[in-house]
């Protein structure tokens, strides 16, 4: 049995973050992507779970916040082990507009070439890493237009994630198992990419044995999330590393837009393989999305006591 035909990209990348209203703030009016759920961590109710996304929220333009300033969570290092960068795409000839707008809105910013590209790179409010690339070859549509930035500048979606691992080898050989192939080599980067290729389908891999150690925290990734066409795909998948690799993979977990399954790859980064569907609009229609906090059945008995909970926000 082989899996690689399985992984079709990336799905979401989720982030442990400071405080609810910067984030909002930061990824809605400055980075112009839509909030397109707002509910709660279903582990953690006095946490919300923010979507960011295209204007539907579709797999692989979805970046997902946990703000966590007020419940004794410390601030985590970005390190090896982890998701080191998010890469967000754009079209050819937009990096010159956010590098002002970035600026302009007081973030440090430089560029670095990667594998021909140039990678714009700055941190967010928590201290996220994050970049924005030229890519014209995306052909995911930039649906989602705010007043301040024009149709053709747009985020379209995440383009790749920088995983940081001490052994790059180790960790390329699973991948290339796992889906993610055709690598490119640029000095301490590796490209990797599912069959479908391109943006939204790919990993980068950083040598990261001169990082320190990646601890989990306050303004650092958490997990990335790929797709998958259905449970019974997870379910081979989970079969397939339990007997291949001996990785512990959790049961099936129902995130209500997605279904999902946990485990830590070769390297230490926390992956999750989730279902491309349901999606975003199981509970609000494309005009509602993100405009009201949305519980799971199983919460929304105690929609009282967590509304009073949660620190209320501006959108
Ligand atoms: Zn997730």
């Amino acid at each position: 049995m082989n899996i690689q035909n399985l992984i079709k990209g990336l799905h979401h990348v989720t982030a442990t973050v400071n405080e609810a209203q910067e984030d909002v703030d930061f990824y809605t009016r400055l980075l112009g992507l839509r909030l397109v759920k707002v509910t709660v961590n279903f582990d953690n109710e006095k946490v919300y779970h923010f979507y960011y996304g295209n204007k539907i929220g579709s797999p692989s333009t979805i970046f997902t916040t946990f703000p966590y300033i007020d419940q004794v969570v410390r601030k985590g290092v970005i390190g090896a082990g982890q998701v080191y960068e998010t890469v967000f795409s754009v079209k050819a000839d937009s990096l010159a507009f956010w590098e002002k707008r970035l600026k302009e809105n007081g973030l440090e910013t430089h560029k670095e070439s990667r594998f021909g590209f140039d990678f714009l790179l700055f941190e967010d409010p928590s201290g996220l890493k994050l970049s924005i690339i030229e890519d014209d070859s995306d052909k995911r549509e930039p649906v989602w237009v705010s007043a301040d930035i024009a149709n053709e500048n747009v985020i379209i979606g995440i383009h790749s994630v920088v995983l940081a691992v001490e052994d790059p080898g180790e960790t390329a050989s699973f991948l290339h198992d796992f889906g993610y192939t055709s690598d490119k080599n640029d000095g301490k980067f590796t490209l990797l990419e599912t069959a479908e290729k391109g943006a939204g389908n790919s990993l980068i891999l950083l040598d990261g044995s001169g990082l320190p150690k990646g601890i989990n925290g306050l303004g650092t990734v958490h997990h990335v999330a790929h797709r998958v066409d259905s449970i019974e795909d997870s379910l081979r998948i989970k079969a397939y590393l339990e007997d291949a690799y001996g990785i512990s993979v959790t049961e099936i977990r129902d995130r209500k837009y997605f279904k999902s399954i946990y485990f830590r790859i070769p390297g230490n980064v926390l992956f999750e393989v989730a279902t491309s569907g349901p999606g975003f609009l199981v509970d609000e229609t494309v005009e509602e999305l993100g405009s009201s906090l949305k519980l799971p059945d199983w919460q929304e008995v105690r929609r009282d006591q967590i509304e009073k909970d949660l620190v209320p926000f501006i959108r």
